[in-house]
């Protein structure tokens, strides 16, 4: 980190920030030049206030030179992280499919799905049972009752699963769960984070974090920071649209984030090309690019009946289509090296 010092900064205040500075814990590095004097920060900036730096008043501009991020970086990092689960391994040469209806809706229609995904392929079970809604007056999942059939498809198929959490105070109803999910809308939700990151530390349960609808992929390292800092290293990030001006997709997949996370990071990264689109054509060509821009997995909506689906029919495909698209993917992920079972 660099600090530019307004030009007749006075000495007395200058001896003062230093030593602020270094009773951080950082070494500073103090060089005049004829216009400009600046002062480097060596060590861990983390911990820095770069707005407290900032409003000091001999202070014109404080720059970083290194990502905020530390645990998530890959400069501290440099192989890839696979996170496992029930025999499962997502990342570096594991390819995963993450497979199920959006939100549970009854014990038939989530064995039903549970079965199709699973012989076509998918390697987890996905469905919500807690469903962030945009209106309350929606569907908002069957809750704990979810939740239990939930783990009766785990037992059925023997399939590890994942689900959403809403808040910090159902860590424990979630015990059982295999891959927890903070959705988008939660992405910043850091109380959340560090919860995830110290109770569910202990046992490293891992955690799908989605990338929020409005966020840098600076921001979403960020996030993913806060749970790796409470102890838990093991973060897959998702990746699934975010807000632009078209209106013909309900978000817009970033596929440069899968290089870009993988450049900055060395978690896996996987794609929800679902709720990228809000279309069930797109979702195959969108998984298509996705293995070919490098992505460790894909996460993918699938109704037996899409029609009638309380949540996000458009964008589910039939077991059929599913199936379609499974034949695709697992030729395409083998042929760019990939093991996906
Ligand atoms: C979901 O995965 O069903 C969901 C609500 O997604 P997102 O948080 O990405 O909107
Ligand atoms: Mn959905």
């Amino acid at each position: 980190m660099v600090v530019i010092l307004k030009p007749n900064a006075e000495k007395q205040q200058v001896t003062a920030l230093l030593k602020a500075v270094e009773s951080l814990g950082l070494k500073t590095n103090y060089s005049e030049g004829q216009e400009t004097t600046v002062v480097g920060l060596v060590g861990d900036t983390t911990r820095v206030d770069i707005d407290a730096l900032k409003a000091n008043e001999i202070v014109e501009d404080v720059k970083r030179i290194s990502e905020p991020y530390k645990k998530a970086n890959r400069r501290f990092h440099p192989m890839d992280t696979i996170v496992q689960t029930g025999g499962v391994k997502i990342g570096e040469g594991f390819f995963q499919v993450i497979a199920g209806p959006c939100s549970i809706e009854s014990e038939e229609q989530l064995c039903t799905i549970a079965q199709a995904v699973k012989k076509s392929g998918a390697t987890l079970l996905r469905g919500g049972a807690f469903k962030p809604r945009t209106s309350p007056y929606s569907f908002q999942g069957l809750e704990m009752d979810g939740l239990k059939l939930l783990l009766e498809a785990k037992k059925l198929t023997g399939l590890p699963i994942v689900t959403e959490i809403m808040g910090q105070d159902q860590i424990n109803d979630f015990a059982d769960v295999d891959i927890i999910q903070v959705g988008a809308r939660n992405m910043q939700n850091f109380r959340l984070l560090k919860a995830l990151g110290q109770a569910v530390g202990r046992q490293k349960k891992p955690v799908l974090l989605k990338r929020g609808l409005a966020n840098t992929i600076e921001e979403f390292l960020m996030s993913a920071e806060y749970i790796m800092a409470g102890g838990n290293e093991n973060v897959i990030l998702c990746e699934r649209g975010i807000r632009t001006f078209e209106t013909m997709v309900r978000n817009t997949l970033d596929i440069s984030a899968i290089p870009l996370l993988k450049q900055q990071s060395h978690l896996p990264v996987i794609i929800d090309p679902s709720h990228a689109a809000g279309i069930a054509w797109m979702v195959k060509p969108l998984a298509k690019a996705a293995i070919a821009a490098g992505a460790d997995g894909l996460m993918i909506e699938v109704h037996n009946d899409p029609k009638n689906a309380l949540c996000d029919g458009a964008q589910s495909l039939t077991p059929a289509q599913f199936d379609e698209l499974m034949q695709d993917v697992k030729r395409r992920a083998s042929f760019e090296g990939k093991e996906t079972a």
